[in-house]
């Protein structure tokens, strides 16, 4: 038995939260006295796959087929559960990303396997096989026993470090059947961003809400957002109003993230909003409203009127990089 990572690329290069998953798996496959087998889907030029060794992998399996060309997750998952058939895999692991939970529940039904999407930490013990994730929107943790044979976790983005554990790395290709029944919905056209960080991916976030007033004062956020090296995201009501792309929008109906230092800049910080957030390592408010409930989840906080306060935080992190 073996341990399947389902591997993303993005346009041929892995993203970060591949590699944080391969640690992860990487640490189970120690637990369970095994290897981690990563399956990546499409064109990735042999380089990257090597990268795949360097943080656990031990063999790579590269899919290549005509009708995997675009993402569909009724034939991606069909393929990932024929893979972890023939490897005989009783872990399966996706990053929790958009992707990753459509296949992670997919697949989860097509081996009848027992199913923890949003894992944030090991398991706790292999046998019976216990693992934590979040519950009730972030307030409260929850361990799951999966009594299945198989198993299929995705891990929260940003939850679990990445580890260097170089392995020889065996590269092969493999094969699987896709059935038309499984091409039936298919991507038109896709227009895809360019050269911009992805707030799934970003290490910092700058956010900011309703509290703005209006789309022309997003200036101070974006430059901010340029001098920490961020990705910028808002609250739902400003992508609702058009003042941000949806794209950018957080939450329990948005993406969920996890960056290491979330700035929340004239957010209230209602549930629905910090459900998506407060997988965060270290969180930030500015506020003008002392009683705003998102001082109570924060870990440090600014009472003040953020076009002042952001100006000045600016400037101060200027000086403070120039200095360096
Ligand atoms: C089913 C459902 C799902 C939802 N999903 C989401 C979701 O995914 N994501 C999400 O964000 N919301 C979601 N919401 C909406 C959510 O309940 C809140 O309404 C929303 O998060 C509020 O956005 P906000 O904090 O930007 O705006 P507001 O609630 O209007 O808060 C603005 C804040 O800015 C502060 N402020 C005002 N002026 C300044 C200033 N000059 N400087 C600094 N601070 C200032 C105010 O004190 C206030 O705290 C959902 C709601 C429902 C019912």
């Amino acid at each position: 038995m073996s341990v399947l990572v389902y591997t993303e690329n993005w346009d041929g290069k892995f993203k970060k939260s591949t590699y944080e998953l391969l640690s992860y798996a990487g640490e189970i496959a120690k637990m369970a006295n095994t290897e981690v087998t990563a399956l990546t889907i499409g064109e990735v030029a042999e380089d990257e796959l090597k990268t795949l060794g360097t943080y656990g992998a031990s063999k790579v399996l590269v899919l290549k087929d005509e009708k995997l060309k675009d993402f569909i997750a009724k034939s991606y998952s069909s393929a990932i559960s024929q893979v972890a058939k023939k490897e005989d895999a009783k872990i399966v692991l996706f990053a929790n990303s958009v992707s990753g939970r459509a296949l992670a529940a997919r697949t989860a039904v097509q081996l009848d396997a027992g199913f923890a999407p949003g894992v944030m930490q090991l398991p706790s013990s292999l046998e019976p096989f216990v693992v934590r994730k979040k519950a009730y929107s972030g307030k409260a943790f929850a361990d799951y026993e999966l009594m299945a044979d198989v198993k299929v976790l995705s891990l929260t983005q940003n939850s679990f470090e990445i580890i260097e554990n170089a392995k020889e790395i065996v590269i092969e290709e493999t094969g699987v059947e896709i059935h038309d029944e499984d091409l039936r919905a298919k991507p038109k056209n896709v227009e895809k961003q360019t050269g911009k960080l992805l707030i799934t991916e970003a290490e910092i976030l700058v956010s900011a809400g309703r509290g703005l007033k209006g789309p022309e004062n997003w200036g101070m956020i974006e430059e901010m957002a340029e001098t920490l090296g961020a990705a910028t995201c808002c609250s739902r009501p400003v992508a609702d109003l058009g003042w941000r792309p949806h794209e950018e929008h957080v939450g329990q109906t948005g993406k969920v993230v996890a960056p290491n230092l979330y700035f929340a800049i004239g957010i209230s910080g209602a549930i629905q909003h910090l459900a998506g957030v407060n997988g965060s390592k270290v969180m930030v408010a500015i506020n003008t409203d002392p009683e705003a409930p998102f001082f109570e989840a924060a870990d440090y906080g600014i009472v003040g009127d953020a076009f002042k306060v952001v100006p000045a935080l600016n400037e101060a992190l200027k000086k403070f990089k120039a200095g360096q």
